[in-house]
């Protein structure tokens, strides 16, 4: 039986930027890595997810490494996310009050139901 070998245009699959396999928050191991979507520079968006939760990227537009969802199990994090957590309650609170019609406000909120605040 002949195997026909197919050409692909897909790099192998390496990280170049998020070469830690732990998380810098916890020590957690590597569960998930994403290569995809090329930018015109040459370089990829890069994800890599930890066992943890926390996730990172690389996003090629701006050649830096952005963190996506915090590592949950550091002090410093959970005290960070309670505070977004805050932080996003008091915006709807304010949004409410404001003195615009309904649709207004409720466009307001929507703008900010997806936000993410890392989770
Ligand atoms: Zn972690």
């Amino acid at each position: 039986m002949s195997s026909t070998k197919r050409k692909s245009n897909i790099e192998p699959f390496k990280l170049n930027h998020l070469v830690d396999e732990t998380c810098d928050g916890c020590g957690s191991e590597t569960v998930a890595i994403e290569k995809n979507g090329r930018h015109c520079n040459g370089e990829w968006f890069e994800t890599r997810r930890f066992s943890c939760g926390a996730r990172i990227k690389f996003v090629p537009n701006y050649s830096r490494v952005e963190v996506d969802t915090p590592c949950p199990n550091t002090e410093k994090n959970k005290l960070m996310m309670i505070k977004r957590r805050t932080a996003l309650e008091s915006l709807q609170q304010y949004i409410e009050k404001l003195d615009v019609d309904k649709d207004c406000k409720q466009r307001l909120v929507d703008a900010f139901k997806y936000f993410n605040i890392g989770r």
